[in-house]
């Protein structure tokens, strides 16, 4: 029996019985819990290959090849330590899985001479995974009790970095599919979608929706036809947890989408990824080839009666497109532009139809929830927002990269106790929260708690989760121009407030940093940037003035220090 059928008979059948023994060790072979050859695992995400991976990838391959050792290579998305890429996890039989940092493909040829003698190379040791069947290796740290890991809840980046992201196998050894079978077997949608909103999900794209309500209006609906799109059009600078979650878990994504859109009655999503993610894309690809191959997507799905179909979707890369009715425009084939609300997308949306359209992150919470129940979700975070935040860390943090917090958790020990502060010795100065239309908060702000209302009580927005850390070095005028840039190039020109006025406060702080500013201009700026606000159509432009408004509120000595020599010592932060 091939691994394909052994998994639709012994594991994802109305009869099938995990606890048997013959079952269950199968399973902990085919999601590498045990080994029985070395196993040698690459970190092989976008940022992996930046930082060399293949060549590693290369260099181990030649290895095992030259001492012919027979060993396999698992290729494995991030697991959040960018900075420390390339990553090299090697697992020999009994022992505990080992992680090692910085594997350029030079260092592969003594790691794996060392390795492969029982002895373990420290300069570059990360920590082992800690698995009770497992022997472990002396004086080498466990991966969990790391700084980094420690103060993480990782539900969407749960199996990032660890499970083989290529392997339909590995997802389904590891639980995968079986709770979308248990839905669309013992679930009504309308079910679903009540377990959803008593969890307390909220979007998390930024704008905070509970998400069980929109997918009951959309449930609600009477419609011959309805959509899911899950919006993975990530384009803000700093941002990069979607693709790390579909090149490091696309099935989880997918299990996710799944789920959604039957509780919808949806038989159609799309999944919208930039154009620029071309190994998301790849994957994903992949992904759901594999997946009607095993019968998940087609019609009747595992004789349900439920038809399931997906289709991919190349986006532009532009920021705009992240709007949901400029998304839906934009699968329509037209402009990416945003349309006035209402009619919501949940009641009409693409094609005129119902649609729900909800974020990558919020799609790879779905199958916790309806796995472990709405409570255990509901235990994790704060009243206001349930559950966990993936933060994509950049900018002058000691270690950059991606972590998974419960909500609730403070700013400060975020950028302090999993990031490692501020690097080079240098004193932290700001962080930027929220996107390229988010705040810039200074250090008397640390100790605010991620959430969604917590932030925007004090003008910030959580975004989609991008957080740019940035040292004493850096000018927050010059930081607030950048973004501005940004957003006067995005606007999609649509509205005139927002075309036009974006356009003008990049010019303002043009004039600012040249010191060519009157304090006259800075109160022109403020004024321009509450009217942009309160008079744009899409969220692009009632955020695009945040940049301008938190620093003016937080640094405003900064600007001060910009102004005509003669008017330096007047500008006010509110
Ligand atoms: S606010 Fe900006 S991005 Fe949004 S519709 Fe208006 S011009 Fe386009």
């Amino acid at each position: 029996m091939d691994e394909k059928q052994f998994l639709i008979e012994k594991v994802l059948s109305v009869k099938a019985d995990l606890s048997i023994r013959e079952v269950s060790d199968s399973l902990a072979l085919m999601r590498h819990d045990s080994v029985n050859i070395p196993v040698v695992y690459i970190g092989s995400g976008t940022c992996g290959k930046v930082a060399g991976a293949e060549a590693t990838l290369q260099a181990i391959a030649n290895y095992l090849e030259e001492k012919k050792i027979k060993a396999e290579i698992v290729e494995v998305g991030c697991i959040g330590l960018c900075s420390y890429e390339p990553l090299v996890d090697i697992q020999l039989p009994g022992k505990s899985r080992i992680s090692f940092q910085n594997i350029t493909h030079e260092l592969v040829e003594p790691l794996l001479d060392d390795i492969f003698n029982s002895e373990v190379p420290f300069g570059n040791v990360l920590g082992q995974f800690n698995n009770k069947r497992h022997n472990k290796w002396d004086n080498v740290p466990v991966i969990d009790e790391l700084p980094f890991f420690k103060l993480q809840h990782r539900i969407v980046l749960a199996n990032c970095g660890i499970s083989n992201p290529d392997s339909l196998t590995d997802y389904i050894a590891r639980g995968g599919y079986q709770t979308y079978l248990k839905c669309i077997r013992n679930y009504t949608g309308e079910k679903v979608c009540n377990i959803v909103d008593q969890s307390g999900l909220r979007g998390r794209g930024g704008g905070g929706y509970l998400t069980g309500q929109k997918w009951i209006t959309a449930q609600n609906t009477v419609s011959d036809q309805k959509y899911l799109i899950c919006n993975a059009a990530e384009s803000d600078p700093g941002a990069f947890m979607d693709r790390a979650v579909i090149e490091g878990d696309p099935y989880l994504l997918l299990e996710g989408i799944a789920i959604a859109a039957y509780a919808i009655g949806a038989t159609k999503a799309y999944i919208y990824v930039m154009d620029e993610y071309s190994q998301a894309y790849l994957m994903l690809n992949q992904a759901i080839s594999q997946l009607k191959d095993f019968g998940f997507i087609g019609y009747n799905v595992f004789n349900s009666g439920v038809d399931f179909k997906i289709t991919l979707v190349r986006g532009p890369g532009a920021f705009v497109c992240g709007e949901e009715t400029a998304l839906i425009n934009s699968i329509e084939g037209k402009r990416g532009m945003p349309r006035p609300k209402p009619p919501f997308p949940a009641l009409e949306g693409l094609f005129g139809k119902p649609t729900v359209i909800n974020n990558v992150e919020t799609l790879a919470n779905i199958p916790f929830i309806l796995r472990h129940g709405p409570q255990r979700f509901n235990e994790i975070g704060t009243p206001e927002a349930r559950g966990t935040k993936v933060f994509a860390i950049s900018g002058k943090a000691m270690i950059t990269g991606l972590v998974e917090v419960p909500m609730g958790t403070k700013i400060k020990d975020i950028i302090f106790k999993i990031a490692g502060g501020v690097k080079d010795g240098r004193d932290f100065k700001a962080v930027q929260i929220g996107g390229p239309s988010g705040s810039c908060l200074p250090a008397s702000q640390l100790d605010l708690p991620v959430g969604y209302e917590s932030l925007w009580n004090e003008g910030a927005i959580i975004g989609s989760g991008g957080m740019i850390v940035m040292d004493e070095d850096t000018c927050m005028v010059d930081i607030a121009k950048f973004f501005m840039n940004f957003l006067q190039k995005e606007s999609c020109g649509k509205c005139i407030p927002c075309r036009t006025g974006t356009v003008q406060l990049y010019q303002m702080l043009t004039k600012i940093l040249n010191k060519q500013a009157t304090t006259a201009d800075i109160e022109k700026m403020k004024l321009l940037s509450e009217m942009v606000k309160a008079t744009s159509l899409c969220g692009l432009g009632q955020t695009a003035p945040n940049p301008v408004l938190s620093t003016l509120r937080y640094f405003p000595e900064e600007y001060t220090a910009l102004l005509q020599p003669e008017e330096s010592g007047r500008v006010s932060g509110s």
